[in-house]
């Protein structure tokens, strides 16, 4: 049966970035790439991608970067390359549990379940958190609730001394990256780290469980790098350069991201037994988890005895890149990426998303063979290791960072496609307008247009949110905090208990998160017409007024910031600064919009070259303090991966540090007035 699918282009006419003519021009394209894509492709594509475990530096996932390729030469594309990058890689040799006494060996496994045949393959490996230090100790254990600073000094308090034992911590749901956990548990001296799913945060206590809901069932577990990488990503021996094969390389072992603790996943099937045993003074009532028991502190009556070794081994990582070469601005990028490694099968992490990034590169093939090329360059990227420390996407940032500075216009990152219905989008200021304008053209499964559905989500306004403060976790890291590439990330988000456990498989995605695989296909044809309009626009729709009013924001929440911790800072210069950016910024849309109405050529290309500059000026060519990778002023990744906004200067008020907090506001001042002068 042939998709018809209506194109809902009443809503608007004139868009930032396009004259009316143009929009005219781009309307039909727009409908051939939505009626190209296809959810039962989708479906095809993402049972290849799940069919057997491809972790990063397997040869199946290697076989998956020929496949890709071979794909992409197939549909049309150009240059397809796989891209080499020798990296440090470990992965796991052993993972063993045993309670002293009780002489109770813990299975440390996820059963099998008749309704899913993939989990009962043997192909998958032992479950490890990446980057663990080795350790082969016998110790009680605490319970450390998340394993967050605050969390440790309660234990304290109450006299429990975690120092040499073995702490056992729940996932954080919301996400909290594992790493932030291990280097807190690094800090207050353990012995080793176990994280474990407890039921109340993705199991039985939110709803029915895998296979018969979405949620983790008893013996799920979810692994996971524990690396910080919110210090710096990639591989950690050649920070700020690619790894290329017969390259320069520096030890692993003395990289700002390298743990010196020990870590592992466990379910809660098997931490319970840990939890049973745990004497000591009763938990708070926050801390006790979904199990039918009351929580205790800790320790355990009995010993556990904990093996973790991993190798220590460089392996080859395998980027694929393809290209539809543009027409008239060849040197100009709008780079469209998705990793393809997974854990185990990635159903949801990331392969919902290389499913719908196969189909979007196939309609982009599709509207070439039928006579169009793009005016600007289109990139496709199939990143890998992107779960180990984003090690493709930064590597290969790293590698073509002198073109990507001079010409990306934007880097549209697509990890998960689809593991619900509701649409998220979050992106740098500058881009929040332009992903409502695309979610205006690109239908609803549920009928409407994405727009739509993504603006009842946000119940006080009907307004569509753009999240446009940006922490780190996927690929889009290097564009943003290293080469100053405006971003977005694109998902349909939904309930998810499965992440990184073997239960996130084709047939969770194929009966629970999205059956009939209508939202990859939205997924895709919102990517597809994004893709398509910023390779065809007249000028960039990049809104710097609106980002300046944000950062106006930022600054306001900063100086209460310096208030609270009693820290003198003046941040007059970089308001006025910010304001100078806001009013050019807005002139500059003004006089494009003009510009582009009056058919003068050479203002609004002039303009467009300007607005691609703005935010590499926000970029300092000394990062921040401690984390030099990091050359962002106005954002970066705290260890939680949550979101830091001006990170110098909120890093230096929460040290008390007043004298490099007025250093950091002068450095701030400077790039803001940097961002402003591009617009003059
Ligand atoms: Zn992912």
């Amino acid at each position: 049966m042939v998709l018809s699918v209506t194109t809902p282009f009443a809503a608007q006419v004139s868009r930032v970035g396009f004259s009316n003519t143009n929009r005219a021009r781009l309307k039909p394209l727009e409908s051939q790439l939505i009626n190209t894509i296809r959810a039962e492709n989708c479906r095809a594509q993402h049972r290849i991608f799940t069919l057997k475990p491809h972790m990063a530096g397997s040869a199946r996932n290697y076989e998956l970067a020929e496949y890709v390729a071979k794909q992409w030469r197939e549909y049309g594309l150009e240059d397809v390359q796989l891209i080499e990058h020798p990296v440090y890689l470990p992965w796991p040799i052993r993972y063993e549990a045993t309670l002293v006494n009780a002489k109770q060996k813990l299975s440390l496994r996820e059963e099998p379940i008749p309704q899913d045949k993939d989990s009962y393959s043997d192909e998958v490996g032992i479950s490890y958190c990446a980057y663990s230090a080795d350790v082969d100790v016998t110790a009680p254990v605490v319970y450390v609730n998340s394993g967050n600073p605050e969390d440790y000094d309660l234990l304290a308090q109450r006299g429990v001394d975690v120092r040499g034992k073995i702490a056992l911590a729940r996932y954080s749901v919301p996400y909290s990256y594992r790493g932030f956990k291990a280097q807190t548990a690094q800090k207050r001296g353990v012995s080793a780290l176990i994280l474990y799913s407890d039921p109340a945060d993705d199991g039985f206590k939110k709803g029915s469980v895998y296979p018969n809901g979405p949620w983790g069932p008893e013996s799920h577990l979810q692994r996971g790098g524990i690396v910080y990488d919110f210090n710096l990503p990639g591989d950690p021996r050649t920070p700020g350069w690619a790894s290329v094969p017969g390259g320069r390389f520096l030890p692993a072992e003395t990289a700002v991201s390298m743990p010196t603790v020990a870590a592992a996943p466990m379910s809660y099937k098997d931490a319970r037994l840990l939890l049973e045993k745990m004497t000591g003074p009763e938990a708070p009532r926050e801390w006790q988890g979904g199990l039918p028991f009351k929580y205790r502190l800790g320790p355990t009556s009995d010993q556990l005895h904990l093996v973790i070794e991993n190798d220590k081994k460089i392996r080859s990582i395998w980027n694929v890149v393809g290209r539809l070469k543009g027409s008239e601005r060849p040197d100009e990028w709008v780079v469209l990426g998705n990793h393809r490694d997974a854990w185990v099968y990635g159903g949801v992490d990331p392969s919902s998303g290389s499913a719908s990034m196969m189909e979007t590169a196939r309609a982009f093939g599709e509207l070439k063979r039928s006579g169009w090329q793009p005016k600007r360059t289109i990139i496709f990227a199939s990143w890998d290791a992107e779960e180990f420390t984003l090690t493709g996407s930064t590597e290969w940032g790293e590698l073509e960072a002198d073109r990507l500075k001079a010409g990306a216009l934007a880097y549209l990152n697509v990890d998960s496609s689809s593991s619900g219905s509701a649409f998220s989008a979050s992106a740098v200021p500058a881009l929040a307008g332009f992903l409502r304008d695309v979610a205006h053209d690109v239908p609803d499964p549920r009928g409407g247009t994405v727009y739509d559905s993504w603006a009842r989500q946000n119940k006080n306004s009907k307004e569509a949110v753009v999240t446009t403060r940006l922490g780190s976790g996927s690929d889009y890291t290097v564009f943003l905090n290293f080469l100053g590439v405006p971003v977005a990330d694109l998902t349909f988000d939904g309930p998810y208990g499965v992440y990184h456990s073997v239960y996130d498989s084709f047939n969770w995605v194929d009966r629970v998160g999205d059956p009939g695989y209508r939202y990859h296909a939205a997924l895709a044809r919102y990517w597809a017409v994004a893709g398509l309009e910023l390779s065809e626009c007249d000028y960039v729709p990049l809104d710097y007024g609106a980002y300046a009013i944000e950062v106006q924001q930022y600054l306001n929440e900063t100086e209460q910031l310096a208030q609270k911790f009693n820290v003198d800072v003046n941040l007059s210069a970089a308001r006025a600064a910010a304001k100078a950016w806001e009013t050019n910024g807005r002139v500059a849309l003004e006089s494009a919009r003009k510009a582009v109405d009056t058919g003068d050529t050479s203002r609004f290309e002039r303009i467009h070259e300007e607005l691609m500059k703005v935010e590499r000026a926000l970029l300092d060519p000394e990062g921040l303090n401690g984390r030099p990778w990091f050359k962002h002023l106005l954002y970066a990744p705290r260890p939680t991966y949550k979101a830091m906004i001006l990170p110098g200067l909120t890093e230096a008020i929460e040290a008390k540090d007043t004298a490099r907090a007025q250093m950091e506001a002068a450095r701030l001042t400077q790039a803001l007035q940097r961002a402003a002068d591009v617009l003059k």
